[in-house]
């Protein structure tokens, strides 16, 4: 018996080593050799061909948001033979097109142009629908590579470029051009009824308010053209403000109009004043006196907006610490912490929104542009 197992593992470990043998052989006959050789060129076939596809696919330059200042950058990369695509959430312009529709800039409207190319308007100052115009005309007659009501979700770093997600696809560029603005995100009051449907932090129409009793949180800009606007329709308007005088900043030729308003009574201002509840019918107000009721059909909290951080932060961007939370980007290139990001437009100046406009930031197109040139 033991024989015959000690026989059959003699003759199994044979088997096995010229199995061994057989296979070892078959890497040394001339098919085989030649099917790794095709497999191998297969294979490097196919990776050149994926890297073909990607850089087809690679734009020199992605621009994310079509603000004044995203298009500027778009007809400069154009201008400059670079390979771009401006990528949009909204509308073009999407933010001058959810200004208050009667709106007139501060600017006049030499200084609001891009790349030199005339903005006619009726006025000195141009009001909100020649912007539109003059924008949307650039845009479509320089037939920019613009996609619209496509958000951009995330960018991400590969090893040489990065990968551009959306709503709807994904693209790879070099360089990325952010160009968000701050206008999406309203610094809310955080107080109870904040969410009631009358609420809004968007003013766009006076006449919606005809015959109604809207209280206007704020004393900026937007906050004194809206309660102008609204009382001159026929609203009764109160004005919240948190500060002891209308804001320093309104427009001087503004200033007077509603100080003298206040003054004679048509507009009620609240100074020293906070919000601390909004109900269906009222709002409660705090001051110095104690707790008042204010009857109430509208709230505009006209209280500002701040620029998206966590999308910079998810991209890598770094802010400051302080309270400004300004992005950190080098003002030569634009270029910021992470190379091929680069900041262009309103959202450079962090918290500090009122610091960068279109007249003082539409050179950042040909800055970014030449940067990317020489990188
Ligand atoms: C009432 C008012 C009056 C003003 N008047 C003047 C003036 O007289 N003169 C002046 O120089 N400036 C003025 N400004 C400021 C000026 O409008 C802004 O500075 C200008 O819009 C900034 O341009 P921007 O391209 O940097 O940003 P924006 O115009 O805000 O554009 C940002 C764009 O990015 C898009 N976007 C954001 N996130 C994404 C995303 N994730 N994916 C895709 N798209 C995205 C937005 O939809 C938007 O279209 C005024 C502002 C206000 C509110």
């Amino acid at each position: 018996m033991l024989q015959v197992v000690s026989i059959n593992l003699k003759q199994n470990t044979q088997n096995s080593k010229s199995n061994l043998f057989r296979i070892f052989n078959i890497f040394k006959t001339p098919t085989f050799i030649c099917w790794s050789f095709f497999y191998a060129k297969l294979h490097a076939a196919s990776i050149k061909i994926y890297y073909i596809f990607v850089n087809m696919n690679l734009y020199n330059i992605i621009i994310i948001g079509s603000g004044p200042i995203g298009i500027a950058c778009g007809l400069e990369a154009k201008k400059k033979g670079l390979t771009y695509v401006i990528l949009e959430k909204g509308p073009i312009v999407n933010s001058l097109f959810k200004y208050p529709v009667n709106m007139q800039f501060f600017s006049s409207s030499e200084k609001l142009e891009i790349d030199e190319i005339p903005f006619i308007s009726r006025e000195a100052k141009p009001s909100r629908s020649e912007a539109l115009e003059y924008y949307r005309r650039i845009t479509t007659s320089n037939k920019l590579n613009i996609h619209l009501f496509e958000k951009v979700t995330s960018v991400k770093k590969r090893e040489e470029f990065f990968v551009v997600s959306t709503t709807k696809k994904k693209y790879q560029a070099k360089n990325i051009i952010v160009a968000t603005g701050f206008y999406d995100i309203p610094n809310t009051l955080k107080i109870l009824g904040e969410d009631l449907e009358k609420v809004s932090h968007y003013y766009q129409d006076p006449h919606f308010y005809a015959g109604q009793k809207v209280a206007i949180i704020g004393a900026s800009n937007s906050a004194i053209d809206a309660a102008l606007e609204c009382y001159r329709k026929g609203a009764e308007v109160s004005l919240i403000i948190r500060g002891e005088e209308v804001g320093q900043r309104v427009k001087y030729w503004v200033r007077p109009d509603i100080i003298n308003r206040i003054k004679e009574g048509s507009i009620k201002a609240f100074y020293k004043s906070e919000v601390i509840e909004i109900k269906e019918n009222e709002l409660q107000v705090t001051n110095s006196d104690g707790n008042i009721t204010i009857e109430n059909d509208f709230v505009l909290a006209l209280t500002g907006y701040k620029p998206d951080f966590s999308f910079l932060e998810s991209m890598g961007i770094e802010l400051s610490t302080d309270d400004k939370k300004r992005p950190v980007y080098n003002a030569e290139t634009m270029e910021t912490n992470v190379k091929g990001i680069y900041l262009a437009g309103v959202i450079c100046g962090g918290l500090e929104t009122h610091k960068w406009f279109i007249e003082n930031s539409r050179v950042h197109a040909k800055m970014i542009v030449k940067n990317v040139l020489v990188s």
